[in-house]
């Protein structure tokens, strides 16, 4: 093997271990204190399932360990495969020790949605991204830590989160709810509910949105979201929380009117989410016909995209509809060339990126 394929190899080895290291332990403490630090509502799920989490979680101790090895085999720098089998050896350790005893807190960190997204996700885009490439781009691309810090931000917070979400909704569209209504509302099978949520939530959602553009004090909060200069599926995830947390709020708001039943709003809240990170995926499918109805990859990589042409483009998260309504559609032949805000480039780090907006005077969008 020559030198450079060696060094390559070793580093990245090196850093999935590491990283799934880190996953490993912060899962172990999962099983330590379920309580605090486990998603309340998923704890009857994970404790019917219990051997098949452990065994996931033991495949990638094992897995941490391997490829610290391996990095320290081929690697002259052993620092990286030593931290990566070190981590192992700590979550293996805990193991002996985990509880799963459960009592009576009302909120927790939602650590484990963190841990099970990342590495679902992990292993369902790394290779996609590596297999349909749109762009030639390495996976450990510039600014993927301060997204990393932003995905573990939005999904271990995601129970506070949620309750941040609903309190704009309940507070000021009280007067708007209907009991009766809403009852023949979550009467309706569940697959017409399903579209009826996407159809409302999208169409608020769009409004947002562009006001997030067009509204420079909101801009600079929405800009986070624009800085990365390259997209993958991790990308969607560098957001303000401001933004995040309106955005929510927003598109919560019909929903909470219209009343409708839990089934389809499980429904639509996994379906957004996959959605809003597969969009941003660094994937080449175009999907003929389907382009023109759904927002796919090529429609929000425009919407991403410094080309003069795309600029202020494509605000719908799912229905291209209410672009095509509102005059704000774009969708050539060809792929946009570079993403980014124009003309000026946010701070890299996470903290930055927070204060970002909130140090910024007057700007003009795009400025
Ligand atoms: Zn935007
Ligand atoms: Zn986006």
């Amino acid at each position: 093997m020559n030198r450079r394929l060696r060094t390559d190899i070793g580093k990245r080895a090196g850093v999935t271990s590491g990283l799934l290291g880190v996953l490993c332990v912060i899962a172990e403490f999962c099983f330590l204190f379920p309580d605090l630090l486990v998603t309340r509502d998923a704890l009857p799920f994970y404790k019917a399932n219990l051997d098949l989490f452990r065994g996931i979680l033991w495949a990638s101790i094992v897995a941490t360990v391997l490829l610290g090895a391996l990095s320290a085999l081929l690697l002259r720098s052993k620092a990286h495969g030593l931290l990566g089998m070190g981590l192992g050896a700590v979550a293996l350790l805990m193991r002996f020790t985990d509880s799963v005893e459960t009592g009576s807190a009302t909120v927790s960190a939602g650590l484990d949605y963190f841990v099970l997204e990342l590495l679902v996700l992990g292993l369902l885009f790394i290779p996609l991204e590596r297999l349909f490439a749109l762009h030639r781009q390495k996976i450990f691309r510039k600014g993927w830590q301060t997204d990393l810090k932003h995905f573990f931000v939005s999904h271990a917070g995601v129970q506070l989160l949620s309750f941040a979400v609903l309190i704009p909704a309940q507070t000021l569209f009280d007067w708007a709810v209907d009991f009766e209504f809403q009852a023949s509302v979550a009467a309706q099978p569940v697959w017409l509910q399903f579209a009826q949520i996407l159809l409302a939530a999208d169409f608020v959602t769009y409004w947002t949105h562009r006001a997030f553009h067009q509204v420079p004090r909101l801009w600079h909060f929405h800009a986070i979201h624009h800085s990365s200069r390259e997209m993958d599926w991790l990308a969607g995830s560098r957001m303000h929380l401001v933004d995040a947390l309106a955005t929510r709020a927003a598109a919560f708001v019909p929903i909470f009117v219209l009343g409708f039943s839990q089934a389809a709003l499980v429904a639509y809240v996994a379906f957004v989410s996959f959605h809003a990170v597969y969009i941003h995926s660094n994937t080449r499918w175009r999907f003929p016909v389907l382009r023109w109805l759904i927002a796919t990859p090529e429609y929000h990589h425009w919407h991403h995209t410094s080309d003069e042409e795309g600029l202020d483009r494509n605000f719908a998260a799912f229905l291209p509809f209410w672009d095509w309504l509102f005059g704000t559609a774009h969708l050539p032949d060809h792929w946009p060339k570079k993403y980014g805000t124009v003309n000026f480039q946010p701070p890299e780090s996470y903290l930055g990126q927070l204060a970002y907006p909130f140090r910024r005077k007057k700007e003009t969008p795009y400025g």
